[in-house]
């Protein structure tokens, strides 16, 4: 991977980058900008899979409701590219903690390397998805995982919550702030008995058998109903569906970084430092609210942190 006489500094004459970040979403971009305007070298990789790739816009952001999620993302890069940082679109394949003030950067294929005196991660996470047929015709439009997101656009909307796991009745409750309409889908897993009463409170139904298939006008992108592998389709306008996320790289287990128990996210502290010095994290993948302009604010933090320590200010 990597030759071992390179352990004091970038050989071959290769540039000592001030910031390599790698990921270019909200975090990652809005990280870049600031690194950029603090006047420091900075190049940034992506591979243009951020998470929200298949929403129909983004909501809440504000001063860009509802905007593109691409539209957004190709704005940012032209800002941080205006102001000379160096944006790459290419898969980071490894990373490598040379020391606290020596990072390096692999990609693709050809193992091109890359030398900086800090990371930033801000690769976010990967949702896991239904596999059934339909999903990817209506995810994003009337299928949604985020209620923070898209609870508004369900209002008085009759609604399907697909939720696999012990948090059933926490997000069906929360999806009351927008429909009364809603039923509980478990798609074979257990529900234990203290959701089933709170539900049941709340008149909301539960359906438990095994989710074959969605159906709907694939021209609007509209869902329309839910079939079974047994028993009658649901009618419904939109599926909520909550089975889980994943860190989408490991590059943190390959540098030590430790994870926050309560999330299992990458720990940061106030500067947004990882447990290993010279490294930061920002956006999806560290704890607290998984939104876009939470993103962002993330990644102007991690980027003050970051100048200050390249100062040697902190
Ligand atoms: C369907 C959907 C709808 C959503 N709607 C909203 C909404 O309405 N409002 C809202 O505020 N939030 C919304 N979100 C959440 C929002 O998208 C995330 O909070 C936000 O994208 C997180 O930003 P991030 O920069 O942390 O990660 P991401 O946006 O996921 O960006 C990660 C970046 O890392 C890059 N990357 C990953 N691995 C590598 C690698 N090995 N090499 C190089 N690059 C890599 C990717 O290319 C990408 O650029 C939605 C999410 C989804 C899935």
């Amino acid at each position: 991977m990597n030759s071992s006489n390179e352990k004091h500094g970038p050989a071959n004459g290769r540039d000592l980058y001030d910031c390599i970040v790698i990921g270019a979403g909200p975090a990652g971009l809005s990280a870049s900008l600031f690194l950029a305007r603090y006047l420091h070298r900075t190049l940034t990789f992506h591979h243009n899979s951020p998470r929200n790739e298949y929403a129909h816009g983004i909501h809440g952001f504000l001063g860009h409701d509802g905007i593109r999620p691409g539209e957004l993302l190709a704005r940012g890069r032209d800002e941080v590219t205006s102001y000379g940082g160096l944006i790459i679109e290419a898969c980071v394949t490894a990373v490598e903690a040379v020391s606290p003030e020596h990072f390096r950067v692999f990609i693709g294929d050809d193992e091109r390397v890359f030398d900086a005196r800090r990371l930033l991660l801000a690769t976010g996470l990967r949702d896991l998805t239904l596999s059934c047929p339909g999903f990817r015709e209506f995810y994003g439009s009337s299928v949604f995982h985020c209620p923070d997101c898209d609870g508004y656009e369900v209002r008085d909307k009759r609604v399907a919550v697909l939720v696999n796991g012990d948090n059933a009745a926490g997000f069906t409750t929360n999806l009351l702030t927008w429909t009364r309409d809603i039923t509980l889908l478990t798609d074979r897993s257990e529900i234990s008995d203290s959701d089933r009463e709170t539900l049941a409170t709340l008149n909301v139904p539960i359906r438990t058998e095994a989710v074959a298939g969605l159906e709907g006008d694939q021209s609007t992108r509209q869902l329309e109903r839910v079939l079974f592998s047994e028993g009658e389709p649901l009618e419904c306008e939109a599926l909520f569906f909550n089975l889980g996320t994943k860190l989408a790289t490991n590059f943190h287990e390959t540098l030590g970084c430790r994870l926050d128990v309560d999330s299992g996210l990458v720990w940061v502290d106030e500067t947004r430092q990882t447990s290993v010095e010279g490294v930061y994290a920002a956006g999806d993948m560290t704890p607290f609210s998984q939104l876009a302009v939470v993103a962002a604010a993330e990644g102007a933090m991690a980027a003050i942190h970051i100048h200050r320590s390249l100062s040697g200010k902190s």
